[in-house]
C-alpha cells in the first residue's frame, strides 16, 4: 500500500475503532484521491480529505415501541449528516438487524461523493436502525416508524436533511414516516422522498436505481462498441435494486437469469421475463415470502445458502448488499467470461474482488457511480416538491438517463488510463470530489 495511504488509514482506524466497513470504503477512496491530492495542493493545504471522512454531526437515539403483544421494544436510531458543502444532507434509511454505527458512516461517506456525481445540489446522509422489518404486523412497523420520526424530525426538514428510502425501508415505511413527521411539524414539505405518487412522490424514483445501474452498464458496454442484447445477465437480490434492474435489462434485451435473497438465489436459464418478474414482485412486496417460492413455482434450480457468481454470465449486477461479492468469487466471474459489473448495491465488493476485476481490466461500475440514479431521482422528487408540479412519467425517466451518461462521461474524464482503460473507481471517486472540495474551500474552514 502507498505510505501515504496506510499513514491517513492509521489515522483513520484510530479515530474511528471497530467500523470496519468504513474504513474499507475510506481506504478505497483514499487510494483514488491522495495522488490527485498531491498533484493539487490547495485540497491539501484545506485538510480536505481529513474534514470529508469526519461526519458534520451524528445523531444516535433511542426507539422504544410496543410489539403486537404489548411488550415494550428497543431499537437504536441514527442519523449521519455527513456533508452538506453542496446541499442539503441527502441519503436513505436502512432498517436491518445488521445495521451499526459504522455501517451507516460507510454508506453515508459513499453518499458525498455519490450525489455530488449526479450533479444535483445534494450533500449526503445515511442514517436508519438495527430495527428488522421481517416477520412483523404492519403495524408493528408503523408504530415502529413513528417512534423513530418522533426523534428524527427536529434534525431534518426539507432544506436541511431529506431522507429517502434504503434496504428494509420501501413505500410503506416511507408513508408511516412522513405521517408521523407531518403530524409533528403540521407541515406538508418535501422533508422525505420515495414518497406515494399521489402525495408528492415522482414517477420513476422506485425504478430509479435499478434502471440507473442499467443505463450505467449499457454506457460502459458502448466504450467497447457492446450493448445489453443477448447478453446473460446475473442479479442478486430481489429487493427494489434488483426487481426494476431486472426489468430494464429484460427491456433492452439482456437474459436475466438469477434473483436472491438472503437465504439463497434462484437459477432460471430461461430467463426471468416481465410475467416471473411480477411473481418476484408480488412475492416480495406483498406476501414479503422468500425467493426459494420462485424456484417451486417454475420448477427450476434452488441453491440455499449461496450467492449468484457461480452462475456463468456476461454481465453481473449485485444489487443485494455490501461485500456479496469475494475475491474468489470475483476471478470465478472474471474466468466464466463476465466482463462488465455494474453494481446497484453499495459496496457489494470486498477490495480484493475490486483489485481482481480492476487487474483484469472488465467494465467495472463501483456503485458510487452505477447506482447513483436513485438519489438522482431523489433530487428530482425534491425539485418537483418546491415547484409544486409534477412531472411526466417520460420527463423523470429521461432526466435520469441524462444524469446516468453524464455521470458515465464525468468517470471517463478522471478515470482513463494511459492505455486507454477506464478505472471507473478512480473516476467516481475523484469526479465526485472536486466539486465538494472546491465548495468546501469557498465556504472556509466550517
Ligand atoms: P430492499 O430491502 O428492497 O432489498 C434488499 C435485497 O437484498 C433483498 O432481496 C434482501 O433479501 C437482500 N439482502 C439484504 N441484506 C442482505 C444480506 N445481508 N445478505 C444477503 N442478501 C441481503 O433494498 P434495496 O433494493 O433498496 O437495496 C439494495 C442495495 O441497493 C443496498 O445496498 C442499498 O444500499 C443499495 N441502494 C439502494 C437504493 C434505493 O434507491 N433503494 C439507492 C442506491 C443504492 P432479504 O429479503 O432476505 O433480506
Amino acid at each position: 500500500m502507498d505510505p501515504r495511504v496506510q499513514q491517513f488509514m492509521a489515522m483513520i482506524k484510530a479515530r474511528n475503532p471497530g467500523e470496519n466497513e468504513f474504513h474499507q470504503a475510506v481506504q478505497e477512496v483514499a487510494e483514488s484521491l491522495i495522488p490527485f491530492i498531491e498533484e493539487n495542493p490547495k485540497y491539501k493545504h484545506a485538510k480536505i480529505l481529513e474534514r470529508i471522512a469526519e461526519p458534520e454531526r451524528t445523531i444516535i437515539f433511542r426507539v422504544p415501541w410496543l410489539d403486537d403483544k404489548g411488550e415494550v421494544q428497543i431499537n437504536r436510531g441514527f442519523r449521519i449528516e455527513m456533508n452538506s458543502a453542496i446541499g442539503p444532507y441527502k441519503g436513505g434509511l436502512r432498517l436491518h438487524p445488521t445495521v451499526n454505527l459504522g455501517i451507516l458512516k460507510f454508506l453515508a461517506f459513499e453518499q458525498v461523493f455519490k450525489n455530488s456525481l449526479t450533479t444535483l445540489p445534494m450533500g449526503g446522509g445515511k442514517g436508519g436502525s438495527d430495527f428488522d422489518p421481517k416477520g412483523k404486523s404492519d403495524n408493528e412497523v408503523m408504530r415502529f416508524c413513528q417512534s423513530f420520526m418522533s426523534e428524527l424530525f427536529r434534525h431534518i426538514g426539507a432544506d436541511t436533511d431529506v431522507p429517502a428510502g434504503d434496504i428494509g425501508v420501501g413505500g410503506r415505511e416511507i408513508g408511516f414516516l412522513f405521517g408521523q413527521y407531518k403530524r409533528l411539524k403540521n407541515e406538508f414539505t418535501g422533508v422525505l422522498t420515495g414518497k406515494g405518487i399521489e402525495w408528492g412522490g415522482s414517477l420513476i424514483r422506485p425504478e430509479a436505481t435499478g434502471y440507473g445501474a442499467t443505463y450505467f452498464a449499457q454506457e460502459m458496454l458502448s466504450t467497447r462498441g457492446d450493448n445489453l442484447k443477448g447478453k446473460v445477465v446475473s442479479i442478486s437480490g430481489s429487493g427494489n435494486v434488483a426487481q426494476f434492474a431486472t426489468e430494464k435489462v429484460v427491456e433492452l434485451g439482456g437474459k436475466v437469469v438469477t434473483s436472491s435473497d438472503s437465504n439463497g438465489f434462484i437459477y432460471d436459464p430461461k430467463g426471468i421475463d416481465f410475467d416471473k418478474l411480477q411473481f418476484i414482485m408480488e412475492l416480495k412486496n406483498v406476501r414479503r415470502g422468500r425467493i426459494k417460492e420462485f424456484a417451486d413455482k417454475y420448477g427450476v434450480e434452488y441453491f440455499e445458502g449461496k450467492r449468484p457468481w457461480i452462475i456463468k454470465c456476461d454481465i453481473a449486477m449485485p444489487c443485494a448488499t455490501q461485500n456479496e461479492i469475494n475475491e474468489e468469487e470475483a476471478k470465478l466471474l472474471v474466468k466464466n467470461g463476465c466482463n462488465c459489473v455494474s453494481e446497484g448495491s453499495n459496496m457489494p465488493a470486498t477490495p480484493e474482488a475490486v483489485e481482481v476485476f480492476l487487474k483484469a481490466q472488465i467494465l467495472y461500475g463501483p456503485g458510487k457511480a452505477a447506482n447513483a440514479g436513485g438519489v438522482a431521482t431523489s433530487g428530482l422528487e425534491m425539485t418537483q416538491n418546491s415547484m409544486r408540479l409534477p412531472w411526466s412519467r417520460e420527463e423523470v425517466d429521461e432526466k435520469l438517463h441524462t444524469i446516468m451518461k453524464n455521470i458515465h462521461k464525468t468517470c471517463v474524464k478522471y478515470g482513463t488510463k494511459e492505455n486507454g482503460f477506464i478505472n471507473y473507481v478512480d473516476g467516481a471517486n475523484i469526479g465526485g470530489f472536486v466539486k465538494v472540495a472546491n465548495a468546501m474551500i469557498a465556504q472556509g474552514v466550517v
